[in-house]
């Protein structure tokens, strides 16, 4: 090994993982168990009041997941992790932590379609209000923020039209006005971008996606960045304030640079209950394994695929970030040098009806909504994710009729680019 901390691919295989030590197995077994026994009542007392770390019960922690959580973090550059039952599960557990009835938070208007609803529709029921930042516009996040803001949410790459957004721009911002900057790096995964880096102070992913990358489980997971001053006002009371459940405890002052994580656990994943799967936390431990040879790969081809659809007759436009003449090169450049995701969208010049016959004539790709599979996937927004909106309203959220987005897998390039060809053939 060489000098100095491990390199990603080695963290990706070992960050977390020891054979195990009552039976030697060198991968890491599925603990399918949901309580723990305590060697006696003074180490079940000290388990249940947080003096000492151990396993009570699934809902709180599991040593599967425990080695799922301490490699993501490892790979992000955290202090800790804490893994949850999806993607969405994460963003509640860690909104959970920071707001209060009243709070609302930045978030750029670029996000997955899934976390605009969360924040438009079921966070405004704890309370939880939101305020939309252009995603390209710095200004707008320094605008909207208010005395009640307690969070600056956005997405590393932007879901769907592959827009690179200025972390470290963003995180300024956020510093300056002492509120913790969150990302969502689920598209990016750590092996292209890792947020923290840039002034990110927590890293959500869904690891449904690329992390897990075979499309067949589902996962979630805070990473703290352990960089924010929880204790500086009184603003973030579950962190900086007496918890009566724990004896007047206040996590901050315990926790130290890895209280986020904490309070995720001990009062969101306790009280709210999203915990993820042993069997799951297994399915995406093994699935990280091979990220960097994955994500490279779903780079490569995505870019080979999009050169081909820009010189495309049916095409009229392309969306990736690593092509040269892309209007978020130069941010792809920065923050993800190793390539520009496996997701984009390209526009067909025949509009909704050839977006309907292209994914009814593809045969390789997959007619589905999800990413970060090994396989390609294929979807056209306008008949599918976005049919109930008006046309005026799809288009401004980058889904017109004209739309298709694709997850490009890791089969040969050749083959994806053969099995578009022909399904354009026949639109
Ligand atoms: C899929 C996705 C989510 C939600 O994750 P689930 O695991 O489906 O709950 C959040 N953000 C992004 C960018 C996603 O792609």
């Amino acid at each position: 090994m060489s000098e100095g901390a491990p390199g990603f691919s080695t963290l990706a295989i070992h960050a977390g993982a020891q054979p195990d030590p009552a039976t030697g197995a060198r991968a890491t077994p599925i603990y399918q168990t949901t309580s723990f026994v305590f060697d006696d009542v003074d180490h079940a007392a000290s388990l249940f009041g947080l003096q000492a770390f151990g396993n009570i019960y699934t809902r709180i922690t599991n040593p599967t997941t425990a080695v799922l959580e301490e490699r993501v973090a490892a790979l992000e550059g955290g202090t800790a992790a804490l893994a949850t039952a999806s993607g969405h599960s994460a963003q509640l557990l860690a909104f959970h932590a920071l707001m209060q009835p009243g709070d609302n938070i930045v978030a750029a208007k670029k996000l997955y379609g899934g976390s605009i609803n969360q924040l438009n529709h079921s966070f405004k029921s704890f309370g939880w209000d939101v305020k939309w930042a252009e995603a390209d516009d710095l200004s707008a996040f320094e605008s909207a923020i208010d005395e009640s803001t307690k969070a600056i949410f956005i997405e590393s790459v932007a879901n769907p039209g592959g827009v690179v957004m200025d972390i470290a721009g963003i995180s300024a911002i956020a510093k300056a006005k002492r509120i913790p900057l969150i990302v969502d790096n689920t598209m990016a995964s750590p092996y292209l971008c890792r947020p923290i880096e840039h002034g990110a102070d927590i890293v959500l992913h869904s690891l449904t996606k690329f992390m897990g990358g075979h499309g067949n489980s589902m996962g979630g997971i805070i990473v703290d960045g352990g960089s924010f001053d929880w204790s500086a006002d009184d603003r973030y009371p579950l962190l900086s304030q007496p918890r009566p459940e724990y004896q007047g405890m206040v996590l901050h002052e315990t926790f130290g640079n890895f209280a986020f994580a904490i309070a995720c656990r001990v009062l969101g994943l306790r009280d709210l209950g999203p915990a993820i799967s042993p069997f799951n936390a297994f399915m995406i431990l093994n699935g990280i394994e091979t990220l960097p040879l994955r994500m490279q790969k779903h780079c490569d081809n995505a870019l080979k695929v999009a050169q081909h659809l820009s010189s495309h007759p049916k095409v009229s436009w392309v969306s990736y970030a690593a092509l040269p003449d892309d209007k978020h090169h130069a941010m792809q450049q920065k923050y993800c040098p190793k390539g520009g995701g496996a997701v984009f969208t390209f526009g067909l010049k025949g509009g909704y009806d050839a977006g309907v016959g292209l994914v009814s004539n593809v045969q390789l790709f997959s007619h589905l909504a999800n990413i970060g599979d090994t396989r390609s996937l294929i979807i056209h927004p306008a008949s599918t994710t976005h049919r109930q909106l008006s046309d005026a309203q799809k288009t401004a959220a980058g889904a017109g009729p004209d739309v298709v987005r694709l997850s490009i897998g890791i089969e040969d390039a050749e083959d994806i680019i053969a099995d578009l060809d022909q399904a354009l053939a026949q639109v």
